[in-house]
């Protein structure tokens, strides 16, 4: 614990959160936020630090746990994705309002590219909607030690305070100085203030008044202001950059040897960006360039189309990440360098897939032939990767796959012959939004087969445990919650549980629920096979070796085309599938669904 490290920036951030005395920590995982909770759960059980860490069931939850120990006096923090955080915007823009009595710091993990979501929405705009300051880090350091920024701020204005790390800054890692860990110095105490705490329009009225007056005081608030990065003196021309855009920047104009004609900033605090730097940075340059990712946060409050450039003139590409290319470039044509950085030629890759023996995947070829002709709405999660089956039509965002069944149904149900509908839902998305969604199709009499594909864990972003798990952040033990139970208590009658390895058994439940749902409304169909990659389940291969493709294949291509389990692959020289022994998974899935059937289970030693 004494010696140095080197930490991903999510576990920097966690390193943070420590030696800041955070009491309370919670979370809904997603892409690239997932390992901020993760680590601090490792790093409370290494410490013994007095925290409590949990995920819960979707980012409105977590925040409003994280903002209620604030409310009493503590230390606290919520992290999610930048999706998360639009499930969590109604706590988040009350919460501003209201304020904090202890520090509150709200972590929302940007994902310009994007790599792993559905937008590339820009959390510094939300802050700016709900009106609360938001610091953006550079690197996993500067990440680590904005954390105790982001306290004092929020403890000086009383305020939520945002930390905006993007997928560069989580997922880099970088040398760090060793953790420190400070308990929490305070005991909870609740100021009973109605007026404040549950305040009627009235008085948030006044409280909306209050909070423009701290945002004017923040803007001027000597922590968080901008930095200047170079020695350049009285130069016409600045470059204002934040976030990895101010490491890149950096970087750069050292190795062109311009730091001298140019001046560079960075701003750290994107909003409410400080008043007194606006007015310096527009008396003292005459063109200014502002390199910020996503949006143009920064460039808007500057306001001064004729002399600054950036992302709504073109001159930065408003669209993907600010690679260091990309940053060099911009920077050139600003300086007049000649010479133009190449992009990186792309290589070509593999389409992504669900793994040898997914469950998922005998579930997804499972409906396509049970439900040849439906319309399948499907849902966020690796099982999005049930479009490369031909069985997931449309994604939007959590929990949408049950609300769009019930759209299509209203779409369709006066249509001479209604389409079936087969919605697809994770386990773990079905706790976090799918619940109220299933209630509202229950009370709509809604047509439809809802399939949860339940693998008994939050597989895409690390295998982090659902409320079904029974255990916690900490792994500490947990009651459990039985999707069944949930199920019915919706107001769903037909319900069963099913294993998608027995794929021809599973095949006639989804079919008899497709049958049953077109005269009498909702049924559920639960897919039940734990996740292979989920260690705290890893359970014996149904076979002992890969199975071997016989004679009797004549290299039709059903097998790859229908079910693509990546341990499968066509051998050129024999035109005959080839199963791959080591991407095998042994789940046995393939033996029935060859029409010849030419997969057969190898003998045991
Ligand atoms: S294994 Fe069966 S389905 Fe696959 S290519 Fe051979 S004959 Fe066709
Ligand atoms: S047994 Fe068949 S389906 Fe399962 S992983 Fe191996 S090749 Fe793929």
């Amino acid at each position: 614990m004494n010696r140095k490290n080197l930490a991903l920036g999510n576990e920097a951030i966690a390193q943070g959160l420590l030696e800041n005395g955070c009491a309370i920590a919670t979370s809904y995982p997603g892409t690239p936020a997932s390992e901020i909770l993760s680590s601090l759960a490792r790093l409370q059980r290494q410490t013994g630090a007095a925290l409590h860490a949990q995920w819960a069931v979707n980012e409105k939850i977590a925040f409003e746990i994280a903002y209620a120990g604030c409310q009493a006096g503590l230390r606290t923090a919520v992290s999610m994705k930048q999706v998360g955080l639009n499930v969590a915007a109604d706590p988040l823009m009350s919460a501003a309002y209201m304020g904090t009595s202890g520090g509150f710091v709200v972590i929302s993990a940007d994902d310009p590219g994007p790599h792993s979501s559905q937008t590339e929405q820009d959390s510094r705009l939300m802050a700016m909607m709900a009106k609360i300051p938001v610091l953006d880090p550079d690197s996993p350091a500067q990440a680590r030690e904005l954390v105790a920024v982001a306290y004092a701020l929020s403890e000086a204005f009383r305020i939520p305070v945002m930390l905006r790390p993007t997928t560069r800054v989580c997922h880099a890692r970088q040398d760090m100085a060793p953790l420190s860990p400070r308990p929490p110095e305070r005991q909870p105490a609740f100021e009973k203030n109605p007026a404040r705490w549950a305040a009627t329009p009235k008085f948030r009225n006044q409280l909306h008044h209050e909070l423009e007056r701290k945002l004017a005081e923040i803007a001027i608030y000597p922590a968080t202001a901008p930095l200047k990065l170079n020695a350049a003196g009285e130069t016409p021309k600045a470059i204002v950059v934040s976030g990895v855009a101010a490491a890149h920047a950096r970087e750069i104009m050292a190795d062109l040897g311009i730091g001298d004609r140019i001046a560079l900033y960075q701003v750290r605090q994107p909003f409410p960006l400080h008043t007194d730097f606006t007015a310096q940075l527009l008396a003292a340059h005459s063109e200014i360039l502002v390199i910020e990712e996503t949006m143009g946060v920064i460039e808007m409050q500057l306001a001064d189309r004729q002399r600054v450039r950036g992302k709504l003139c073109g001159a930065v590409s408003r669209v993907g990440e600010i690679l260091p290319e990309a940053v060099e470039n911009s920077i050139r044509q600003f300086a007049g360098l000649p010479g133009r950085v190449p992009s990186l030629p792309t290589v070509p890759g593999r389409r992504p897939t669900l793994c040898a023996g997914c469950p998922h995947r005998a579930s997804y070829f499972a409906i396509k032939r049970a439900a040849p002709r439906a319309i399948y709405t499907g849902d966020i999660g690796c099982y999005t990767l049930g479009l490369n089956l031909g069985a997931v039509d449309t994604v939007l965002c959590m929990g949408a796959a049950i609300s769009q069944a019930a759209g299509f149904y209203h779409a369709f149900k006066n249509a001479p012959k209604p389409p079936d509908i087969v919605a697809t839902i994770g386990d773990s998305t079905f706790f976090h939004a799918g619940v109220p969604a299933l209630i509202d199709a229950v009370v709509q009499g809604v047509k439809f087969v809802l399939v949860i594909l339940d693998n008994r864990t939050t597989a895409m972003t690390g295998n982090q445990p659902t409320p079904a798990t029974g255990t916690g952040a900490m792994d500490e033990p947990l009651n459990r919650v039985a999707i069944e139970s949930l199920v019915r208590g919706c107001g769903v009658s037909r319900c069963e549980t099913a294993d998608p390895y027995q794929l021809e058994a599973f095949t006639r439940t989804v079919r008899a629920a497709v049958k049953y749902s077109r005269s009498s409304g909702p049924a559920v169909v639960i897919a039940r096979h734990p996740c292979l990659l989920d260690k705290r389940r890893q359970e014996a291969a149904a076979l002992a070796q890969a199975p071997t493709v016989g004679d009797a294949c004549d290299g039709c291509g059903y097998c790859l085309k229908n079910f693509e389990c990546p341990a499968m692959g066509m051998d050129p020289e024999t035109e005959r599938v080839r199963i791959d022994p080591l991407v095998c998974s042994g789940c046995g899935v393939c033996l029935t669904i060859c029409p010849q059937k030419a997969i057969a289970a190898c003998a045991r030693d």
